[in-house]
């Protein structure tokens, strides 16, 4: 809908299937010890909070042409990636707004979910939106929780060049934007995927 045309109308693959595309995320290995200075999830964020704010000008012009409410958004509630930075400051916690709208990353091992095994949905901790299903989760041995696929086409993903040599995929809210962590090659089946994740770019609800 509106958000996943704006996704590829920014040169960015919204859809794993085009996943191929050049991209060679040189990681860490899923079974790699975690080291307190790998930062396989993370990089820097100045680069990239520059180009948010580039990207949210678009997207607000974007937004406003379009009708439809884009999946996960009932009637009625906000444009979400047209909200302010201050917007989202009243909205979340310190390190949720670092994580999630200033491409930050959590330290391994300290976020909320990293080890957790509650069967649930995990959703956008944004705006809501459900990206991955506890049966999906596994235990990556990295200190983030980690999953091999995402709900739907709820997650999009960009080619992340913030750390020189080391091109990454990074993976956002397909609805808000908001930063989730990145996505490897070295998950497990059937996918073989690794989506790396930020405990506090989530929110968990677990199955009744
Ligand atoms: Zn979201």
């Amino acid at each position: 809908m509106a958000v996943r045309h704006y996704a590829a109308a920014s040169a960015v693959s919204s859809s794993f299937r085009a996943r191929a595309h050049s991209l060679h995320p040189s990681c860490l290995p899923a079974a790699a010890p975690a080291l307190p200075m790998a930062r396989p999830c993370g990089g820097a964020w100045t680069r990239a909070s520059y180009r948010r704010a580039a990207v949210r000008a678009m997207g607000a012009s974007s937004s406003s042409l379009s009708s439809p409410s884009p999946q996960g958004q009932a009637q009625g509630k906000p444009v979400y990636t047209s909200l302010s930075d201050e917007e989202w400051k009243k909205r979340l916690t310190k390190d949720q707004y670092y994580i999630t709208r200033q491409k930050g990353t959590e330290r391994a091992f300290t976020g909320e979910y990293w080890n957790t095994k509650t069967p649930g949905i995990y959703h956008c901790v944004c705006c809501d939106t459900p990206l991955f299903e506890s049966s999906t989760k596994f235990g990556s041995g990295t200190g983030w929780p980690s999953y091999y696929q995402p709900i739907g086409d709820n997650v999009k993903s960009k080619l992340d060049m913030s750390i020189i040599f080391m091109p990454r995929t990074e993976v956002l809210c397909a609805v808000c934007d908001a930063h989730l962590g990145h996505v490897f090659d070295d998950g497990p089946p059937p996918t073989g995927k690794r989506y790396c994740i930020n405990s506090a770019s989530l929110k968990l609800k677990k199955t009744q």
